[in-house]
């Protein structure tokens, strides 16, 4: 039937699910459409991703966006695979999260009214209690933190960079890989970086693979004071390497020079 394509293209329905019905229930209004698991797709363990097979099936609903103003409300009875390793375990829905009542979705649009109006308007407009709101934002927190945390970078570069007179410096901090500014301290001492490696967690200061800079000893000295095995992660660019190595061989030249006009040849 066209309005279970029609629903299957506007839901996301993932390729191993179908729309099986769409009812609209009166006198409520709701529009109720019912997904199922398309027979003959090889169920998986949702943990390992093993090869697993049916145990049974649970009826779950969710609250997706309205369609032309109905409440809309996903049905589906979802499988439970038995995974050698891991026992009994609920397939993942693909348009919700584990745990929600909500669809993806519909979290998305609750999240975006919140950026517009307070949390008392948008719970009264979507008809929503104060545990589903909450539930919502926890969830939203939570891929925020996750989203952040595979930011972490590995390899930093920290520079200091002069601006307006030639003595007023910055440091800035950040991503080589992906150029992002990580940091800005309005000097180039010792304790504003120092202070931004305390600010980061264990496991960012251990991510870290590399810590490029130029030889000012500040930035040594904070990164390794703050990073266990610094010795073996900074890495001094070349460009300064070559300089201060220009001016070494520079000094040698003109020191050797002076010793050989005072022996008079
Ligand atoms: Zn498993």
């Amino acid at each position: 039937m066209r309005d279970k394509e029609l629903y299957a293209q506007i839901l996301g329905i993932h390729k191993s699910w179908r729309v099986a019905d769409v009812e609209l229930k009166q006198p409520t209004g709701e529009v109720e459409v019912f997904v199922e698991r398309k027979p003959g797709v090889q169920q998986t363990c949702p943990i390992c991703g093993d090869a697993s097979s049916g145990y049974d099936k649970r009826r779950r609903r969710w609250r997706h966006l309205d369609t032309c103003q109905y409440k809309t409300i996903l049905v589906a009875d979802v499988p439970r695979v038995q995974c050698k390793k891991h026992g009994v375990v609920m397939v993942k829905a693909p348009w919700a999260e584990p745990g929600s009542r909500f669809s993806v979705l519909f979290e998305a649009l609750v999240i975006n009214w919140l950026k517009e109006a307070s949390t008392q308007a948008v719970s009264r407009q979507l008809e929503l209690g104060w545990n589903a709101m909450d539930g919502i934002m926890r969830r939203a927190v939570k891929r925020g933190m996750a989203r952040r945390a595979s930011l972490d970078p590995k390899h930093i570069g920290v520079d200091e960079t002069a601006f307006r007179k030639r003595h007023d410096y910055v440091t800035v901090v950040s991503d080589q890989d992906t150029g992002h500014v990580l940091h800005v301290a309005e000097d180039r001492k010792k304790t504003n970086l120092k202070a931004w490696y305390a600010s980061l967690s264990g496991e960012r200061i251990a991510a870290m693979e590399s810590v490029s800079m130029d030889m000012w000893p500040a930035f040594i000295n904070a990164t390794l004071e703050s990073i266990p095995g610094a010795e073996e992660k900074i890495a001094f660019d070349k460009f300064h390497v070559a300089k201060y190595l220009g001016e070494a061989v520079d000094k040698v030249r003109r020191e050797e020079h002076k010793a050989l006009m005072a022996e008079g040849r």
